[in-house]
């Protein structure tokens, strides 16, 4: 889960979510509409009894937040939670886990801000399965197909051809998320080229001074920081409450990088 704000767990049901699959939450920064729901949230995985491990990573202070939480609710939670301390310098890997890697970048804001992306080192490979059967390849072998390896044996022979038995590789993908950041060209290099960018446009072209003010962007300085970087696909969202109508924004952004979506509540945006 990235960033968790008021009413996310009602969002959460509402959009049939299992919270209890979610093992990992990453908080850009500390302004109430990015963190607030993430005491309800850890407060109701403690009333559920859960006991797997819970890893949050955040910035500076968001520990000692959910500590004295816990320490005047007198709650020794049921199970173990993580705390990784985000930097605010530089690309940092922050977990590696199966096929990806989420790392945190700084973003210019208010207060200390980062940025996340997630990359896939590989992807899943699709099997020809007219080719596996018969073959009686193990689950470990297939699996290492999967993966785009091939298999060999102890003695170092080869027993399987990775590209014999699936289709075309396809390149891994990458996703990256600007929560709340100012127009700035020097978070270019952290997002250079990736699949779907995620990024921040509270405002529109002509509140560019508000912007700047409030150390947020405009759709137009979106599409450029997304046109800039080369990405293949840009997601507009924190749109401030004073536009009612979201589609002026999509246009706005369009005329400079015409890939552009508009993020809505509940809706799914796949990275073929
Ligand atoms: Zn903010
Ligand atoms: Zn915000």
């Amino acid at each position: 889960m990235v960033d968790c704000g008021e009413g996310t767990q009602h969002q959460l049901k509402l959009h049939r979510v299992k919270s209890s699959k979610i093992d990992h939450i990453f908080i850009s920064h500390l302004h109430g509409d990015h963190y607030l729901g993430l005491m309800g949230l850890i407060s109701t995985f403690h009333l559920n009894s859960r006991t797997s491990p819970l890893h949050i990573f955040g910035p500076k202070g968001l520990d000692e937040i959910i500590t004295l939480h816990l320490k005047y609710s007198h709650t020794q939670l049921k199970f173990p939670l993580h705390f990784t301390e985000t930097s605010t310098e530089g690309k940092n890997l922050l977990l590696e886990q199966g096929n990806i890697r989420v790392f945190s970048f700084p973003l210019k804001h208010r207060i200390p801000c980062t940025g996340f992306s997630f990359e896939e080192t590989y992807r899943q490979q699709k099997l020809i399965k007219e080719k596996i059967v018969g073959t009686g390849m193990s689950v470990a072998e297939i699996q290492s197909l999967l993966q785009g390896k091939d298999v060999v044996e102890a003695d170092g022979k080869l027993k399987y051809v990775a590209s014999e038995f699936t289709h075309q590789p396809v390149p891994p993908r990458r996703y990256a998320f600007c929560s709340d950041t100012v127009f700035d060209p020097t978070l270019i290099p952290y997002i250079q080229g990736v699949d779907l960018l995620y990024h921040e446009s509270t405002f529109m072209a002509a509140d560019k001074e508000r912007a700047k003010l409030t150390l947020h962007s405009t759709t137009e300085e979106a599409a450029t920081i997304a046109k800039t970087a080369k990405v293949k696909e840009l997601l507009l969202g924190h749109y401030s409450i004073r536009y009612v109508d979201l589609y002026p924004l999509l246009w706005e952004a369009k005329a400079i990088f015409d890939a552009t979506h508009l993020s809505e509540e509940g809706k799914t945006y796949v990275i073929k």
